[in-house]
């Protein structure tokens, strides 16, 4: 070997101060001579240090607000980091969702015909969120998703579950609000554990976007059907429902969970 390294380049090289292609070239020559190899100090605390620097700044990444909220609040890391990365968990969705509930309140406060407007939407909101969140096309993480041991069947439920908890959150401040007593202001919170459930046990025969749409499809049809047939659009949400709603949403749900659990 003709060239060594110069102890000018040696001294610019330990402090850090080269730019990246003589850094490799130096780092190149390093492998493969022994002599100069020989004058690069061996400190087993820098080493270790740096090491230690290296490891923080590749392997955790600084987890955004919501991210350390449901890590403080138990929640898995893995779990979180993948929750967080939930397209509906941006800010468009949340604003959409606030958006719908806040125009069918102001309906149903300027005439109580409109109330069942609300009851209506808000189990089709987090179905909305969950069509949209999945898919190579607008998921940013679908290529770690591939890969992680979190994946399939699992995975959905657990970024549905993060979805619907979202929606459920925003409707039951959005409630109260409503021209109608608690119990009607709470008629959307079964449906919307039904109608989340079903698209999720539908996901396993049919793509996500088209669960959720014939989930979302099969509630309005219920809703107008049950209208329709005694006249009275609220029937769909009165306590003889309400009871089929609780029962489906937790047969449904245990079905899921022998199933993701097999
Ligand atoms: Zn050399």
């Amino acid at each position: 070997m003709s060239w060594h390294i110069t102890a000018d380049l040696m001294d610019a090289y330990l402090a850090g101060g080269l730019d990246p292609a003589r850094a490799m070239s130096v780092d190149a020559h390093l492998d493969g001579c022994p002599d100069c190899r020989a004058a690069v100090p061996y400190e087993e605390g820098w080493l270790r240090d740096s090491w230690q620097r290296l490891e923080a700044e590749v392997l955790s990444p600084r987890p955004s607000p919501l991210e350390r909220l449901l890590r403080s609040g138990g929640v898995p890391e893995h779990v979180a980091r993948l929750l967080t990365a939930t397209p509906t968990m941006n800010g468009a969705w949340v604003a959409a969702v606030v958006a719908a509930l806040a125009f069918a309140v102001l309906a149903a406060r300027e005439s109580a015909a409109y109330l069942p407007v609300f009851l209506a939407a808000a189990p089709i909101l987090p179905l909305a969120g969950i069509a949209l969140a999945y898919g190579p096309r607008v998921d940013p993480v679908h290529e770690l998703l591939a890969a992680t041991p979190l994946s399939g069947a699992r995975l959905l439920l657990v970024r549905a579950a993060g979805t619907l908890a979202v929606a459920v959150v925003l409707a039951a401040v959005a409630a109260p609000l409503l021209p109608a007593p608690a119990g009607l202001s709470a008629a959307w919170l079964l449906p919307s554990l039904a109608t989340t459930s079903c698209c999720l046990l539908l996901s396993s025969r049919l793509p996500v976007p088209a669960s959720a749409l014939a989930a979302g499809g099969l509630w309005l049809l219920g809703v107008a059907a049950a209208g329709g047939l005694t006249g009275d659009l609220l029937t769909a949400f009165g306590p003889a429902a309400q009871l089929g709603y609780g029962c489906a949403a937790l047969l449904i749900s245990l079905r899921l969970y022998y199933k993701v659990n097999a």
